[in-house]
Formats: structure tokens, C-alpha cells, sequence
């Protein structure tokens, strides 16, 4: 059995705490898949992050380039499932708009205000985009799930998604984590998250701060802020809420995924 840097992924605590030197776990679960980072570095491997010690250790040894083989891997099935797909047909379900370049057609795709052409078996970055395979893979598990329905307006927590009980420790934890850093900065989350094209919104009446972005156009993503009150006794709180049918364009680690892109967005230059 081969580990591939997603599987590592998902079991690391995804904090992002960056006591490791890398500054997410997304990154490190890269760096040690492919090149050879000690797995050991994270202080808070999970039990089954643990077990996979021995076999990435054997991986690194025959010097497998498994993060390029696997997103590779990733990205070709969903290419292969996008094909048949009617580029121009779904275009407007899913908010992008469509265009043809030599007999190839492309859909697109504002991700985080960035205009993002995807191709059926290539994604074309904008100017100045790291290319990313995670983005290009969240991309196409965006167009592959067809969306039709728009989103209903009505807000959920992570844990009143079907299926989510697993996942949702993963989400409290990123939310904590943002909590944490930005604990007594409602300036700089205000300022950041409007550069982000975040909207202040008022949904939650007791918040400090409310900001409503589109990741991708038919997800809608709500960041709720309580600042901590130290006279009081309460510690700053991030919740994340999501659209009641948001899981007919993205599966929950996707939206996870989403998550952590956001916070990786909002603490840059933060931490
Ligand atoms: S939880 Fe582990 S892998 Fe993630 S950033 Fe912290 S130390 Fe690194």
C-alpha cells in the first residue's frame, strides 16, 4: 500500500499550527509525501498518521515521487470524469461562463475572485497563480458535481451537513485556530478579509465582525467573529457557516479544503 500526500493529509490535525516549519499541514503532508520530510516533525500525529510512518518512510526510500504521481493520479480521474460533461450546458448552473479556444472548450470559474479557465484536461491560471494541482482538483470536483440548484440562502454549521460527524472535529479546530490568531485583531480580520472580496454582512446579531465571500460562485462561505472579551471571560470565536445546499457542488472534504484555503488567505502575513 502506497500513502499518497491526500491520505497523509486527512490525517494530520490540520491546524495549521506550522510548529512543524511549514506553515499548513496541506503543505507538509506535500513536502513529506514527496520530498522526504520527516513525518515526525508534526508533534501531534494522529494514531493513524503514526502507522503510516513505516511505509512513507519505505515510499522515501525508493525516492517514489508520490505527490506528483498521486495528484496526478486525482486530476486525471477527474478529467476523465468531466469529459462527457456539456461544458456549455452547465455553465450557468454552476456560475461560470463558457468560451471555446481552438475547438476546445473551457469553462470560466472566478475561485477567490481569481478567473480560473478549466480547460476538460488542462487548468489555466491566472497571471501571477502559483499553480496549485489541490486548487485544479477542487476545481473539477466543483464542475463534476453539476450543480443546478442555486443556493438556498439558508445558513448551516459544518455539523448540520449530512455525514459530517467525522469531519467536524477538523473544522472546530480550524475555526479555533483562526479564533486564536486572531484574537484581539477585528482591524486587520476586517481589513483582510475586504482585500479577500469578503462583503460584511449582518446574519448573526452578537457578532463583531461578518463577512460573506464566494470562493467559487455558487458557494457562498460565511465567517462569523466574536472578538475575545478578557473582562468577561470569553475567548475570541470563528464559525464558518455553509449554504443549506451547498453539497450539491462540493463533498465535505472539499469544503474543508475551501476552509483552510480562506484561513491560509486570511492569516498570510498574520502569523
Ligand atoms: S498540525 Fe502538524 S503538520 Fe499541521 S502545521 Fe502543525 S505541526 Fe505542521
Amino acid at each position: 500500500m502506497a500513502i499518497s500526500a491526500l491520505q497523509l493529509y486527512k490525517s494530520l490535525p490540520r491546524t495549521n499550527c506550522g510548529e512543524c516549519g511549514i506553515p499548513t499541514c496541506l503543505a507538509f503532508a506535500t513536502q513529506v509525501v514527496v520530498e522526504g520530510l520527516a513525518l515526525t516533525l508534526c508533534p501531534y500525529l494522529s494514531t493513524e498518521a503514526r502507522e503510516f510512518t513505516e511505509i512513507i518512510a519505505a515510499q522515501q526510500e525508493q525516492g517514489v515521487g508520490r505527490k506528483r504521481d498521486n495528484l496526478a493520479i486525482a486530476l486525471k480521474f477527474l478529467q476523465e470524469k468531466v469529459d462527457p460533461l456539456d461544458f456549455a450546458a452547465l455553465a450557468e448552473g454552476l456560475g461560470a461562463t463558457y468560451g471555446e479556444e481552438n475547438g476546445r472548450t473551457y469553462l470560466q470559474l472566478p475561485y477567490y475572485g481569481r478567473q480560473f479557465l478549466v480547460f476538460k484536461d488542462e487548468v489555466r491560471y491566472p497571471e501571477g497563480a502559483l499553480e496549485n494541482p489541490w486548487d485544479a482538483i477542487l476545481l473539477y470536483n466543483y464542475i463534476a458535481s453539476q450543480g443546478q440548484r442555486p443556493p438556498c440562502g439558508q445558513w448551516v454549521k459544518f455539523q448540520g451537513l449530512p455525514n459530517s460527524v467525522s469531519k467536524t472535529k477538523t473544522l472546530i479546530r480550524l475555526q479555533e485556530h483562526l479564533a486564536q490568531a486572531l484574537s484581539g485583531k477585528t482591524g486587520l480580520l476586517d481589513r483582510k478579509a475586504r482585500e479577500l472580496g469578503g462583503e460584511p454582512v449582518t446574519v448573526a446579531q452578537d457578532a463583531d465582525l461578518q463577512f460573506l465571500f464566494h470562493p467559487l460562485p455558487r458557494l457562498p462561505l460565511l465567517l462569523v467573529f466574536h472578538d475575545a472579551e478578557p473582562e468577561e471571560n470569553f475567548a475570541a470565536e470563528a464559525h464558518f457557516l455553509f449554504d443549506d445546499q451547498v453539497m450539491d457542488y462540493l463533498d465535505l472534504e472539499s469544503l474543508l479544503f475551501v476552509v483552510e484555503r480562506l484561513m491560509d488567505q486570511l492569516l498570510e502575513k498574520y502569523e
